[in-house]
């Protein structure tokens, strides 16, 4: 019998597939540049942020990075650990995900606003200041750490309240190898209760980062999918005026 379906234009659909951009997605992380400057919240504390172990491997070639939480985390056989004993750079480490609110982010050599480009209704790119709900991804390692060790030292300090109490400004200094981090608290003070209002729940962050870090599943077990009609309730109530995106 011969099928009717042409492999090679299977092959190039999946070869375009795979090399095309990710589908636009709204953002789930805050990334830094030099001279960024963020202004933001702790959504969760320390205690409350998520915890994955994660595979992690640059690459130069983009088809050979790795960037997805452990499957076990799903409770799935896992393909990066499979692959482990062959390429140790590919064993998993410890990251935690704090959901923060940015009021903004300003480029400090600059003085204006950091912005972001997001498709719209329409598949336009528009650019938009960054603000509204992200995640901060933190490990004990790296650069990032010191952020971490700020946190941790500052939930220590008797005299603070919870670091879902405070703002706090997060800027980067220097690039590559002579990049730091600096974190500076504010004043405690109230949430404001629109924020408070785009707060995801655990499941919904959860979620978020499961679909922006996709475990690699082996032997095709099936991940629990979304359940729509919760999601939807869910991304109705985050509201607001509708300028900030919803997380
Ligand atoms: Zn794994």
């Amino acid at each position: 019998m011969t099928t009717t379906v042409n492999p090679l234009e299977l092959i190039d659909a999946e070869l375009s597939k795979a090399s095309a951009p990710r589908v636009s997605k709204r953002p789930v992380f805050l990334f830094f540049k030099e001279n960024h400057k963020a202004l933001i919240r702790p959504l969760a504390t320390l205690q409350q942020c998520l915890v994955f172990q994660k595979h992690n491997r640059f690459d130069q070639e983009p088809e050979r990075r790795v960037n997805a939480i452990c499957a076990a985390e799903v409770g799935a056989a896992c393909v990066h650990c499979a692959a482990m004993a062959q390429e140790k750079k590919l064993a998993p480490s410890m990251y935690f995900y704090l959901p923060i609110y940015v009021y903004g982010v300003v480029d400090q050599k600059t003085g204006e606003k950091v912005c972001y480009k997001e498709k719209n209704e329409v598949g336009e790119e528009v650019e938009k200041p960054l603000q509204g709900v992200r995640v901060l991804e933190l490990t004990s390692f790296g650069t990032i750490g010191a952020v971490l060790k700020f946190f941790r030292e500052f939930m220590k300090d008797g005299e603070n309240a919870a670091i879902t109490e405070h703002d706090f400004s997060i800027t980067q200094l220097g690039t590559g190898q002579g990049k730091t981090f600096v974190v500076m608290p504010k004043i405690a003070r109230p949430l404001d209760s629109k924020i408070q209002q785009m707060t995801p729940t655990a499941e919904r962050l959860r979620e978020r980062l499961l679909e922006a870090l996709p475990p690699a599943v082996a032997e095709g077990i099936p991940l629990a999918r979304d359940k729509g009609g919760e999601q939807a309730t869910q991304a109705k109530q985050g509201a607001g005026d509708g300028s900030i995106p919803e997380f």
